[in-house]
């Protein structure tokens, strides 16, 4: 009897914290074990070496300002390309962004991201990217010479970055990756935006963007420590959605299944699947409350994005000027910073960005029938990747988070569920590839007419 209720409640539990069934993939232990505390404390300590990464700051020095860190990156991914036989393409994005006295960024200045690109060998132009952030900020967000060491905002993103390319770069992934580190995060979002405009110019298909930023900090200023918890935001659907598909949405529903919002149940998912110690919260929001980051910008475009970040933020930590108040310390030091968090972060995001890369395209044209039946059907376009071994439909109660059900239906483009009312759930398709790796849910964008 005693066995029946602990199996009944393993049932539950897993039951309700499962979004989607993943194949286990054996790899991705060694990816999680390679990620390392150490070397993630090295970047992080020379990161915030260079005083201050003021987007405006000094660019000539070799050991202050935004010129020496974006240098160093640069030197960093060029190292890690080396070592893999130039597995990795290393490039800048310059963008001179014109002073406004009344902006931000109020003298002319060049806005630099670095980023290097693991090519995919089946769809290199399907990208998945992590994002950290090159620059900081005090408590003057005008003031580019006082010191801004951003241990947490943002060097340990960007040391996340750095560290998953170097153990990814081990690997051959379907599907291109991206470590990219964005500039002029905390003048108002410059770098993302660039990027996202490029990424639209250029025709980029981008499966997701994991924006990390503060993945070090497990103290809260609530006094809560938490070395497992960690959030992943995402907006409900996108805020360009034309007139037509915000009816779509009142009429057959899909409010609370955007692209973005598909991402970050995957990830959630990678993560309950491969680092069960992790604790992902997922935030049914943006952002948080009223704050931005560097996913927006490709949200704005159209991309699916995510952020990243910590569960227990520390503000005495963020956006201070380095100081001794009330005795209360202020700044973000590198004492802010939980090396082996960030290495559990980062490895949070390397099984998340590998599952991905291994990834068959997502079923495209997904339609959805079945009013006043006793059945729901699903249809849509069959992907031409040799990679697909065939597709599988989800579904949950309407007022779930996480996909629930899910059937495995085989090499076709249509589907009638038998017994399953369409009204009282939500449905969605993923393509499953011949390695067993699944990609991310695709939400019906219509309905099938005849
Ligand atoms: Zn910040």
């Amino acid at each position: 009897m005693k066995r029946y209720f602990l199996l009944l409640l393993i049932f539950l539990i897993s039951y309700s914290t499962k979004a989607q069934d993943l194949t286990i993939d054996p790899k991705m232990y060694g990816i999680i074990e390679a990620v390392s505390a150490d070397r993630l404390e090295a970047d992080i300590r020379t990161l915030a070496g260079f005083g201050t990464r003021h987007t405006m700051s000094d660019t000539t020095s070799d050991t202050r300002g935004i010129g020496a860190a974006r240098r160093w990156i640069k030197s960093e991914f060029e190292k890690i390309s080396e070592a893999c036989g130039g597995c990795l393409e290393v490039r800048e994005q310059r963008t001179l962004v014109e002073g406004d006295p009344d902006s931000r960024i109020y003298e002319d200045t060049w806005v630099v991201n670095v980023y290097a690109i693991l090519k995919g060998k089946t769809h290199p132009n399907n990208y998945i990217i992590m994002s950290g952030d090159i620059d900081s900020r005090a408590s003057d967000i005008r003031n580019y010479t006082i010191d801004a060491p951003g241990a947490n905002d943002n060097a340990s993103g960007m040391a996340g970055a750095i560290e998953a390319a170097r153990v990814l770069s081990n690997y051959e992934f379907e599907n291109s990756i991206i470590f990219a580190g964005l500039s002029g995060e905390e003048q108002g979002l410059y770098g993302g935006r660039h990027m996202a405009e490029m990424a639209k110019e250029e025709g980029w298909n981008i499966i997701g963007v994991l924006n990390n930023d503060m993945i070090g900090n497990i103290e809260g200023v609530d006094g809560v420590i938490d070395n497992r918890e960690f959030r992943i935001f995402s907006e409900p659907y996108s805020a360009q959605a034309t007139e037509r598909e915000l009816q779509m949405k009142r009429f057959y529903g899909g409010e609370n299944d955007g692209i973005s919002r598909q991402l970050a149940r995957y990830i959630y998912e990678t993560t309950q699947t491969y680092m069960p110690e992790m604790d992902p919260m997922l935030i049914y929001r943006l952002d948080r409350f009223g704050r931005g980051g560097h996913h927006r910008p490709f949200n704005e475009a159209g991309f699916p994005g995510v952020r990243i970040m910590e569960a227990h933020e520390n503000y005495h930590r963020q956006h201070q000027d380095i100081r001794v108040e009330n005795g209360i310390k202020y700044g973000d030091v590198i004492e802010g910073v939980d090396f082996n968090y960030a290495r559990k972060m980062t490895a949070v995001n390397a099984v998340a960005l590998a599952a991905m890369a291994e990834a068959p395209p997502k079923p495209d044209e997904v339609e959805i029938g079945g009013a006043v039946e006793p059945s729901t059907t699903l249809r849509w376009e069959k992907s031409e990747s040799e990679s697909v071994k065939g597709y599988k439909i989800y579904w949950r109660p309407t007022s779930a988070p996480l996909w629930q059900h899910s059937r495995f239906v085989g090499d076709v483009s249509e589907f009638t569920l038998e017994g399953i009312v369409i009204d009282n759930y939500l449905f969605g398709v993923s393509a499953v590839g011949k390695n067993g790796h699944e990609s991310v849910v695709a939400y019906p964008g219509g309905l099938i007419r005849d």
